[in-house]
């Protein structure tokens, strides 16, 4: 290893959970290999935690626990801000920028809610915020979104980006498992938390769309531009029907631009077998780009646990060390062009729907009046045999504006030859 003669980086981690402990073990373990990435030595200056006095992993050095927030920021180069949440983690990242000091960040809440205060802080200030761990844990996404994609038009995205998801999705359809069957054991196998809304309502994967969007289509996105809908209404007849018909069922986030705006939503749509999405499985997180020049881009791999993310978070704080040691800075926020984020009512999108009908003739008929009186034309159509006198329809239509779809369903529900519209999922990926 080369000799250090320069003056060390000085690391603040605030929070020390999950990640927090493993990037601790990660700046402890690799120390020599760090200071030679970096040009200079790399050293935890402190670990801000609420109560000094817990047990903690024994990788984490007692010495460096504080509960003194103010004077670990004043006496670092890098705040690592690992707690989660919006406070205190936002007054804190706040004072560090606006002390001049380098932000990395994992938190995606925070970025999805505030992020335009902190891009505004640290351009103010002239210092760096990166944050490659509040998309999609391991995968590099943010860095290849935000520089390697910065010469090119991104055109969509389309990701799996929660791991939890995912994971009960490809259960019900390895397993012919029920939602909430699927959901108990991913709770007994620590993938899902006993409060399992945030993923399974879609708000984690929101929160990483908008940060996606942001810097995809370089403008300001927040959480609440996002169309969200979870997957705990997905049953097990959904995933069979989607199996029939040679899709499977992911939680996508998608973020689209058009010329009069774009376009963010996180919702379950069935995505074909031969799409590359349609292979991820478990817990995986997968991003699938398409580019103007670069055309499909693939994205893979694990999106949580606390040495992925570490691993995220590691390769942000060598960024910004190698820019405190040696000079530069990393891209300041691209928010300039200015388009409006336009409601899914705007969205072009293909559907199946799954209707229990009566089993009587003229009811096709009927059924096609409708969808073409909202000028909603039909691919595809299904029939098997329902409970007595009944008949399952599966309808797959081509691209229709998401304006019309409700009124649609309402019209269905309303037509006598109709006894329920058992779901709607949208198509993507085809
Ligand atoms: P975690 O295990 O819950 O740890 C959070 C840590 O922050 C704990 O040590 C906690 O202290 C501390 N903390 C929370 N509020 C605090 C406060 N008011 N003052 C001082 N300390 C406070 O969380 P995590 O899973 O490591 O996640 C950290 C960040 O990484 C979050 O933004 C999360 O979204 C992001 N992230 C996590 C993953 C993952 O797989 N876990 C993946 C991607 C991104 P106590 O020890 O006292 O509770």
């Amino acid at each position: 290893m080369p000799q250090q003669t320069a003056d060390p980086v000085k690391i603040a981690i605030l929070g020390c959970g999950t990640v927090g402990t493993q990037v601790i073990r990660l700046l402890t373990e690799q120390a020599e290999d760090m200071a030679a990435r970096v040009g200079a030595p790399v050293q935890i200056s402190g670990v801000y935690v609420r109560d000094t006095s817990v047990e903690r992993d024994p990788v984490v050095p007692r010495d460096l626990l504080t509960s003194d927030l103010a004077a670990l920021i004043a006496s670092s180069d890098i705040v690592v801000e690992l707690m989660g949440g919006i406070e205190p983690a936002r007054t804190a990242i706040m004072d560090a920028l606006g002390a001049g000091k380098a932000v990395v960040t994992a938190n995606k809440a925070l970025l999805a809610q505030k992020g335009a205060e902190l891009y505004e802080a640290a351009d103010a200030a002239n210092t760096d915020l990166y944050f490659e761990a509040a998309v999609a844990g391991a995968i590099p996404l943010v860095r290849p979104v935000r520089e390697s994609l910065a010469g090119d038009r991104v055109q969509r995205i389309l990701g799996i980006v929660n791991g939890t998801t995912n994971y009960v999705l490809d259960e019900m359809t390895t397993k012919g498992l029920p939602y909430d069957e699927v959901v108990a054991e991913a709770q007994r196998l620590g993938y899902a938390e006993a409060d399992p809304t945030a993923d399974v309502e879609g708000h984690d994967a929101a929160a990483k769309a908008a940060i996606l969007a942001s810097l995809a289509f370089h403008q300001r996105v927040s959480l609440d531009d996002v169309f969200c809908e979870g997957i705990s209404s997905v049953t097990a007849a959904d995933v069979a029907a989607a199996t029939e018909s040679g899709h499977v069922i992911k939680l996508l986030a998608i973020a689209e631009s058009a010329d009069d705006g774009v376009t963010v939503r996180v919702h379950p749509a069935l995505v074909p077998l031969t799409h590359p999405l349609a292979g991820v499985r478990g817990a995986f997180n997968a991003v699938f780009i398409e580019a103007e020049s670069a055309g499909e881009l693939m994205f893979y791999g694990q999106g949580a646990g606390g040495a992925p993310t570490a691993s995220a978070v590691m390769g942000d704080v060598v960024s910004v060390a190698r820019h405190i040691a040696g000079g530069g800075k990393g891209p300041r926020e691209s928010n300039y062009a200015d388009l409006p984020v336009l409601p899914i009512s705007a969205a072009l999108t293909r559907f199946q729907l799954r209707l229990n009908v009566a089993d009587r003739p003229g009811v096709l008929a009927a059924v096609s009046a409708i969808l073409a009186g909202k000028g909603i034309s039909i691919e595809t159509v299904r029939q098997s045999a329902g409970a007595e006198g009944t008949a399952e329809l599966v309808i797959s239509t081509h691209r229709a504006p998401e304006k019309d779809l409700d009124q649609m369903v309402s019209d269905l529900r309303a037509n006598d030859a109709v006894n329920a519209v058992l779901s709607v999922l949208r198509i993507e990926g085809e």
